[in-house]
C-alpha cells in the first residue's frame, strides 16, 4: 500500500503534502508559439538541464514529448541517463558539463556528448561509437572552440573512416543582445567549414530562448531554447509566451487558536502581535524550500483570502489566520498561483521577498520535486 499520495498527472507532490501545478497545455502552446519562431522543418531540441528547469526532468520531458519536441539538452552525466530512460528514441544532448575523462563513459550509452576543447575530442580518441556536436565560441570566450583548435580537430575527425560529428551549437544568453549580429556572424563561419567537411545534413543550432525572440526564423537546422518554453522570461521579452510553473501549494499541517492576545516571535519573523480570538496555521514550507529567512515573509492565500506570513523557520512557514473563519487542518495555502479569484504571481511573490522570479521559481520547484514522494513507499 502506498504511504505517500500519488501526484496526478499535472503535479509533482512531495512527502510533506507540498504540491507544484504544471500547466502541460501551456507548455505546448509555448512549443508551438517557438516553432513559429523558427524555419519551417527546423527540430526543437527543448532544453531540459537543472532537472528540467526544477520540474523535475522526467516531467519537463512528458511535456515536451507530449508537445512532439524533436530531442533534448541536458546539463549532467546522470541527467544524461535519465532523459535517455525516458526517451530512447530521441536524441540526448549533453552540453559541456564534465571533466573531458568522463565523456568516453557516456557517449558510449548513445548520448550525444559536447566537443568544446582538444581534451575533450581527444577522451574520444578511440570510440569509434561515439557521437558528438562541436561547441563554438562566438565571441564570449565562455565555452566552446576558437577557429585554430576547430580546424585542427576538423581535419583529425576528416581522416577517419566514419566521422562521428553531427553539428554544432553555441549559446547566446540573456546579456548576448550587443553581440548577436557579430556572434551569428562567427558561427556561420564555424557552420560553413562543418558543412565543407562533412555534409549539409550538419546540424547546426544558434538560436536559443533569446536568439528566437530577437531574431525570428534564423536560418538554422535546429533550435535549442530553454527558458523560453517553461515562460520564464520576463513578459516584456516574450509576451506570448505562459508560465509552466502554474501554482505552488502548502496544507496547513497546524493550527493554533490564541485565546489572549501576545507577542509571537519565533523563527525569522520580526515579531508580531496577535489579537485575542486570533489564529495561526503552520505549513510544511520553510528556508530550506527557498523562501526568505525574512523579512519581509510575503503573503500567501488561505480560503481566497491573503494572509501574512509572520514567521518562518528551516522548514515550516506559520501565517497569520486571524479572520479566516473555521480554518482547519488540510487547508489550502497557496504561496503562488490563484485561490478564488484571488491571484499571488511569481512575480509579486519574488517582490516580497527581494528576490528574482527566476531564482523563486528554481529554489521552490527545486525543493518541491527533490522531495517527491516515491512509487516505492
Ligand atoms: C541553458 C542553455 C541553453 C538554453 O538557454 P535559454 O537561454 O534558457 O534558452 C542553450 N544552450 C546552452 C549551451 C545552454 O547551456
Amino acid at each position: 500500500m502506498h504511504i505517500l499520495p500519488q501526484s496526478r498527472e499535472d503535479e509533482c507532490a512531495d512527502d510533506r503534502g507540498n504540491v507544484i501545478a504544471i500547466d502541460a497545455r501551456a507548455f505546448a502552446g509555448n512549443v508551438a508559439r517557438a516553432r513559429t519562431l523558427m524555419p519551417r522543418g527546423a527540430a526543437l531540441y527543448q532544453v531540459v538541464k537543472a532537472d528540467g528547469y526544477g520540474l523535475g526532468i522526467e516531467c519537463a520531458m512528458r511535456l515536451g514529448l507530449g508537445a512532439g519536441v524533436d530531442g533534448f539538452c541536458v546539463g549532467t552525466i546522470g541527467e544524461a541517463l535519465r532523459a535517455k530512460a525516458a526517451a530512447p528514441a530521441h536524441p540526448i544532448l549533453l552540453f559541456t558539463a564534465c571533466p573531458p575523462a568522463l565523456l568516453a563513459g557516456i557517449a558510449c550509452r548513445g548520448v550525444i556528448v559536447t566537443v568544446n576543447s582538444v581534451a575533450a575530442y581527444e577522451a574520444l580518441d578511440g570510440l569509434d561509437a561515439a557521437r558528438f556536436m562541436f561547441e563554438f565560441d562566438c565571441g564570449f570566450g565562455r565555452f566552446g572552440l576558437d577557429h585554430p583548435a576547430f580546424d585542427s580537430l576538423l581535419a583529425r575527425e576528416a581522416q577517419r573512416a566514419q566521422p562521428r560529428c553531427l553539428g554544432g551549437y553555441t549559446h547566446f544568453g540573456s546579456r548576448a543582445l550587443q553581440l548577436f549580429d557579430e556572434g551569428l556572424q562567427r558561427f556561420d563561419g564555424f557552420g560553413a567549414k562543418l558543412r565543407a567537411a562533412f555534409g549539409d545534413a550538419q546540424v547546426l543550432m544558434a538560436a536559443a530562448s533569446h536568439g528566437l525572440v530577437w531574431r525570428p526564423r534564423l536560418p538554422y537546422s535546429a533550435a535549442h531554447p530553454g527558458s523560453l518554453l517553461y515562460g520564464m522570461l520576463p513578459v516584456s521579452a516574450a509576451p506570448d509566451f505562459a508560465p509552466v510553473l502554474r501554482g505552488v501549494t502548502s496544507p496547513i499541517i497546524q493550527i493554533n487558536r490564541i485565546a489572549e492576545a501576545q507577542a509571537l516571535s519565533v523563527g525569522y519573523g520580526s515579531g508580531v502581535m496577535l489579537p485575542a480570538d486570533g489564529a495561526t496555521g503552520v505549513f510544511p514550507l520553510g528556508w530550506n524550500d527557498g523562501l526568505s529567512t525574512g523579512p519581509a515573509l510575503g503573503n500567501v492565500l488561505v480560503r481566497g483570502r491573503r494572509v501574512p506570513v509572520i514567521a518562518r523557520t528551516l522548514f515550516h512557514s506559520i501565517v497569520d489566520l486571524t479572520g479566516i473563519d473555521a480554518p482547519v487542518i488540510g487547508d489550502e495555502v497557496t504561496v503562488i498561483g490563484s485561490q478564488r479569484g484571488e491571484t499571488i504571481g511569481l512575480h509579486e511573490a519574488a517582490d516580497a521577498m527581494g528576490i528574482a522570479a527566476t531564482e523563486l521559481h528554481f529554489r521552490l520547484a527545486g525543493a518541491i520535486t527533490g522531495a517527491r514522494f516515491r512509487p516505492e513507499l
